[in-house]
């Protein structure tokens, strides 16, 4: 089965390999600030999903030299190329003229050739989809959505805080900015069927959106979702359903979406479960043949 991987959508982009490097813009998020809630989602960490992120006491150009001082080690010899990505919490919860010395700092860095934002999309005013509209005349400004699920009663347990119109919203004024847009999706979450998840991404697939995160949902030290774990209140997916459920969902999203993660990307630390998931290789290696042996309506897919 093909399917557009994000590696081979950065090459034809941009021509070459290209590295993320995170950025923690020091925001916070209206699920933690008391706005909405105090307590964050279910399950997060309480780092706001930017567990690898600099160090937000330095200045964005500080945390680009870092990040790339980190990767180079892992860079074959040449010039590296970037993504600015503001991962941390939400990276549009601040005020816009805030936002814009950020970002356009960020963006004017001459190795960094795109700049990835992450948020929520109960966080973008028409002000911030504009300035994100205008730095995107300079370079690509992709926004990363977490949705999660299209599902009201897990988007309850989840605690995320907004309706599913909201997202629609979002992704019709960023979409109508010319952005690109990625929506994050988590499989596995509690009380969710498979069939549910797969709704979840079929709707995705059929939205206007660029990209997708398959995340798993990984269950983290420190969070309220351990808690309802360790009382027993739900089981993770097996290595085998997760894997097998990756397949069905690339089986049924457009073959010209990019597919940004097929993994969860936790802090090993902090996983409490699924265990499975520390052994990212082979888990990694155990999908490209399951993608490569999968048949069209196998699992009826
Ligand atoms: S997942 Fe995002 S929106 Fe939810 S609490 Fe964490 S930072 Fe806030």
């Amino acid at each position: 089965m093909e399917y557009y991987s994000l590696n081979q959508y950065l090459r034809d982009t941009f021509g070459q390999k290209v590295y993320k490097i995170a950025i923690d813009g020091g925001f916070t998020c209206p699920n933690r600030d008391g706005t909405l809630d105090t307590r964050g989602c279910i399950f997060c960490s309480g780092h706001g999903s930017g567990d690898f992120a600099e160090d937000a006491a330095c200045s964005v150009t500080e945390q680009i030299e870092r990040g790339k001082l980190r990767l180079t080690q892992k860079m074959p010899a040449g010039k590296g190329i970037y993504i600015a990505y503001f991962q941390a919490y939400t990276n549009t919860y601040a005020p816009v003229t805030h936002l814009k010395k950020l970002f356009a700092e960020a963006i004017a860095h001459p190795d960094i050739v795109a700049l990835s934002v992450a948020t929520r999309p109960d966080c973008l005013p028409n002000d911030v989809i504009a300035l994100l509209g205008d730095l995107n005349t300079q370079k690509p400004v992709w926004v990363e959505l977490g949705l999660q699920t299209i599902h009201p009663k897990t988007a309850t347990y989840i605690r995320r805080g907004y309706d599913l119109p909201v997202y629609d919203d979002a992704v019709k004024r960023l979409k109508s900015a010319g952005l690109i847009v990625i929506t994050h999706v988590i499989l596995g979450l509690p009380g969710e069927t498979k069939e549910e998840m797969l709704e979840t991404v079929s709707y995705v697939g059929n939205s206007s959106v660029d990209g997708i995160k398959l995340q798993l949902l990984h269950v983290l030290e420190g969070t309220d979702l351990a808690s309802e774990y360790r009382a027993g209140k739900f089981d993770v997916l097996s290595f085998d359903d997760y894997t097998d459920l990756i397949c069905e969902c690339l089986s049924i999203l457009p073959k010209t979406m990019v597919i940004h993660r097929m993994t969860g990307d936790g802090n090993k630390k902090d996983l409490i479960a699924p265990e499975w998931s520390k052994n990212k290789k082979r888990v990694l290696n155990t999908l490209r043949k399951k993608i490569n042996e999968w048949q069209p309506n196998q699992n009826g897919g």
